[in-house]
């Protein structure tokens, strides 16, 4: 395999052979930053989550997978979902979904209602609450069983069946997600969902419970690193999807911390307040890692460190 030293080229071919070496250093590096963050106690069924938990998975465009640590263990996707929310949107309506979220990061917490109500009910982008409640519900007005469509789809994705929605979990943020109650009918009200509130958050609230591993999310956003293409799904159309969604998971991908983010690791990437990031190095590889502390801004304070090591270690970033 090439090289890491010595050239002078910028994101550099991953050195396959020293990998499984770097990834256990990585692990053993991380697990002493435990006790730093909390786990997303404002959800019930992740108030309970073990904090100090780490797993990470690599996945090469030509079907090479490095594990450690807990990379096989399922849990709840939370935001990741609104990658895939997004791609099927995208599938669904084309570019006839900007007319109604925007492209640009909001600069505000994810779960924030101030520029919804100031800018006209059009999210800021697709990936924090208001503007993945307008996704979702492109979905849920043109499907029959909607969360159900997207388990499908997501559990396609990653070519693993199991990947379900936890309805525990769904059911404790639906008796307790009263800000997103307040975006979607803050949205209704200004004109910009389709569907019912209820039905709309319904679909939403069991997209974020979906639980999967590190292993099956790598998996699952293969066509993000390799030109739409992908081992486990034909149907789905994702030829134009890694430039658009790339774009927009490194300028929004982990809320108001994403600057920090591409300066650190420089990957598109997207995060969940389940602890999870996903990431894509174009050409390269998929990365999947989890661990369930989190800092002020929801993101995974293990996994944004590990990103970092890994694209240091690796000279992968893409800047
Ligand atoms: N279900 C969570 C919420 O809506 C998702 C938040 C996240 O992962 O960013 O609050």
């Amino acid at each position: 395999m090439a090289n890491n030293t010595g050239d002078n080229s910028i994101n550099q071919i991953l050195d396959l052979d020293a990998l499984p070496m770097i990834l256990q250093q990585i692990h053993q590096e991380v697990i002493n930053e435990y006790g730093q963050g909390n786990v997303a106690d404002y959800i019930p069924g992740l108030a309970q989550v073990d904090p100090q938990q780490f797993g990470m998975a690599l996945r090469t465009v030509d079907e090479q997978e490095f594990t450690v640590g807990a990379a096989d263990t399922a849990f709840s996707i939370q935001s990741i979902s609104k990658l895939f929310t997004l791609m099927l949107a995208l599938d669904i309506v084309g570019e006839e979904l900007w007319q109604r979220v925007g492209r640009e990061p909001s600069g505000m917490r994810f779960n924030s209602l101030v520029l919804l109500d100031s800018e006209g009910g059009i999210p800021r982008n697709p990936f924090i609450n208001d503007g993945a409640i307008v996704v979702t519900d492109v979905i849920a007005a043109r499907s029959a069983a909607p969360a159900r469509r997207i388990e499908e789809f997501i559990a396609s994705l990653s070519g693993n069946d199991s990947n379900r929605i936890d309805q525990q979990i769904a059911a404790g943020e639906q008796a307790t997600g009263f800000r997103n109650v307040a975006i979607a009918n803050l949205l209704k009200g200004m004109g910009n969902l389709e569907a019912e509130v209820e039905q709309t958050l319904d679909c939403y609230f069991k997209q974020c419970a979906i639980t999967m591993s590190c292993r099956d999310l790598a998996r699952a956003i293969e066509c993000l690193a390799n030109r739409g293409k992908s081992h486990f799904k034909s149907s789905f159309h994702a030829e134009k999807m890694d430039k658009r969604i790339n774009s927009l998971m490194l300028t929004c991908g982990l809320y108001d911390a994403v600057g920090n983010f591409a300066y650190n690791v420089g990957l598109p990437a997207k995060s969940g307040v389940g602890g999870g990031i996903v990431a894509v190095c174009p050409g390269q590889y998929t990365v999947a890692v989890w661990a369930p502390e989190l800092d002020r801004y929801g993101n995974s304070v293990l996994g944004q460190l590990a990103l970092e090591k890994l694209t240091s270690y690796t000279h992968t970033s893409i800047f």
